[in-house]
């Protein structure tokens, strides 16, 4: 929309001072911290990386979790124990002399932070806080609160969350930040708002908050939503509030209307105190507007931080042909001119890579020549690991027919989700039934941040067979296409907007059952993707070039960052500007329904 009339209007400018506050359950920072569990933390930890290259002022709170997520072992049978990953902080970090207090059940609960300085590839410092309850005159249970990454019940996950959300904001302080953006990522920092309106009042009686009170809070929130399934929200018992969080945070939580069907919503909380809220891909924006009509949700679609994920071999490729790409992602769009035979060798080395790793984890020698295929990620049950072996006599007729066919497998199940494990062990036997010398299934230990780079960048074929509409976006796939690597996916999450078929991968049709999609991964596996590998290397040479020039250009967190801070975090604003002699002709950002 052009401005018409003549007056000098102009975008408002960047606030001269005052930073973003970052808050996130799981952040995967370093290769080395096991802080992260999935998804979630990986995108957390590329979203700080790209504000770190882009010169973002962003601080970042998570919690210490000193005890880590756990490292897989699966035994013959595909048994999955869990093996406690302690690290040592202070190999990474340094510690804060600030201490913060926080009132959880009837205790007094002390936390003080560790930063982790992220730095950009321009040398600006993203500092990330991780709060961390170990401390001398907190109780032994007080003191095992920031250990396990979504371990324990929902008691001690209240507990955390409150280290997060309001233990965060009086670090915040503490440390003398001035923050103007709160972004809560996900639901779990929700209770950050509850700790900005005690904040408000100057330590007032939280009942006597008036509605101004309440929109200044508002104004100060952003939100992601992360989950299509009402299921999949933070959620906890009145009774649990009311005894963890205390009877005058728990009333007037109440009063609020962020309770429901008695259970104190998280996802409700934080965007009850949101100025903007956004949901991760746009059919996930949809799928939140569907649960939350009374709510404005906006949609940007993730993306990840692409020299994180690039291997080394196209690193270099693309050094030699876009050397502009790290400091602008936007030029992998040029990738279209690459010439096919680096992209040739570039994978090949990615592949080789994966393949000597493979060896030396399983002594399994894999044929470099072979199609190879990748399935990697949490083990959920709603990505149905298993789903290519619904009809295992079929999977070995398209082996035979390509001449060979590799699928490697990895992931790790959350240690509570049985059904979830039994889908590692079904995997696993089928890896043993099927075993020829034209079928070969390999299902490696302990998915994490490296095992997922040469994953993505080293197989033929990225695979992900979701049910829909859980997967809110997805991102491994994003990453196999910022090496060239196609994907073979069901049409939901980021897939619905990157698949173009035949030129960046395949869609797996809906079908009105599993048998169904399975039927259809087969069809496109015997139809598309078998034959383009066999017959026509230079076609698909030219699919990996497509892949990354469209896909590895749009989903990357440079991209997303900038998305999130000129409509979530410093929207635009058309101002009157006394200095500007001529009109500025701008857009209106509109938030619509796609
Ligand atoms: C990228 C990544 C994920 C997320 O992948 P999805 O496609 O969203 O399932 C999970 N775990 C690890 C280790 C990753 O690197």
């Amino acid at each position: 929309m052009h401005s018409t009339t003549n007056k000098p209007f102009t975008y408002e400018a960047f606030p001269a001072s005052g930073q973003v506050a970052y808050f996130s359950m799981e952040i995967a920072i370093n290769p080395a911290m096991p802080t992260y569990s999935g998804g979630l933390g990986v995108l957390a930890g590329d979203t700080l990386r790209s504000a770190a290259d882009l010169g973002v002022p962003l601080v970042a709170f998570t919690l210490l979790h000193r005890k880590g997520y756990f490292k897989q072992h699966i035994d013959a049978e595909g048994t999955q124990t869990e093996e406690v990953q302690s690290w040592n902080p202070a190999d990474f970090c340094t510690e804060e002399p600030a201490r913060i207090t926080v009132s959880v059940e009837d205790r007094t609960v002390t936390a003080r932070a560790w930063r982790y300085d992220l730095v950009g590839r321009a040398g600006h410092i993203v500092p990330i806080y991780l709060l961390d309850t170990d401390l001398e005159g907190n109780s032994g249970w007080d003191r095992g609160l920031t250990d396990h990454l979504y371990g324990g019940d929902t008691n001690y996950r209240l507990q955390q969350e409150i280290v997060l959300g309001m233990g965060g904001i009086r670090m915040a302080n503490a440390l003398g930040l001035h923050v103007n953006v709160y972004h809560m990522n996900e639901g779990h920092a929700a209770l950050l708002t509850l700790a900005l309106l005690e904040s408000q009042l100057g330590g007032g009686p939280l009942g006597a908050a008036t509605d101004t009170d309440l929109e200044v809070v508002r104004n100060k929130c952003v939100f992601t939503t992360h989950t299509p399934v009402p299921a999949g929200h933070d959620r906890f018992s009145t009774e649990q509030t009311f005894r963890i969080l205390g009877n005058e945070r728990t009333s007037r939580l109440q009063k609020l209307g962020v309770f429901k069907d008695g259970l104190l919503n998280m996802t409700l909380l934080a965007l009850r105190f949101s100025r903007y809220a956004n949901g991760v891909a746009m059919q996930h924006g949809k799928v939140s507007r569907e649960m939350f009509p009374e709510f404005p949700i906006d949609a940007i679609t993730n993306g990840v931080h692409a020299p994180t994920w690039v291997s080394e071999s196209v690193q270099q490729m693309l050094d030699q042909h876009i050397p502009a790409w790290r400091r602008d992602n936007l030029f992998l769009r040029n990738a279209i001119d690459l010439p096919l035979n680096a992209m040739i060798s570039a994978h090949a080395r990615a592949k080789e890579e994966l393949l000597a790793e493979v060896g030396s984890r399983t002594g399994l020698v894999l044929n470099p020549r072979v199609l190879t295929l990748g399935f990697a990620r949490r083990v959920a049950t709603y990505k149905r690991a298993s789903l290519m072996f619904t009809d295992p006599e079929r999977l070995a007729r398209i082996a035979d027919a390509a001449g060979g066919l590799q699928i490697i497998y990895a992931g790790k199940a959350h240690p509570q989700d049985e059904p979830g494990k039994q889908l590692i062990r079904d995997v696993v036997a089928q890896a043993h039934a099927l075993a020829s010398n034209k079928l070969q299934v390999v299902y490696l230990e302990n998915y994490a941040w490296d095992l997922g780079a040469l994953l993505t960048a080293g197989v033929d074929v990225w695979v992900n067979t979701p049910r829909r509409p859980y997967e809110a976006s997805g991102t491994s796939g994003m990453k196999a296409a910022l090496n060239g690597v196609p994907s073979l996916s069901i049409l939901d999450g980021w897939w619905i907007e990157g698949c173009i078929e035949g030129v960046t991968g395949w869609a797996i049709d809906d079908g009105a059952t599993d048998a169904d999609e399975a039927l259809s991964l087969y069809h496109k596996l015997e139809s598309a993707v078998v034959p383009l590998y066999l017959q026509a290397p230079e076609k698909w040479a030219q699919i990996m070039r497509t892949t990354l020039a469209f896909n590895g250009s749009y989903f990357n967190t440079n991209r997303m960052v900038k998305q999130y801070t000129r409509n979530a975090y410093y929207p635009l604003k058309l101002v009157e500007n006394p200095n500007v002699e001529e009109p500025v002709y701008a857009e209106e950002q509109q938030m619509s329904d796609r």
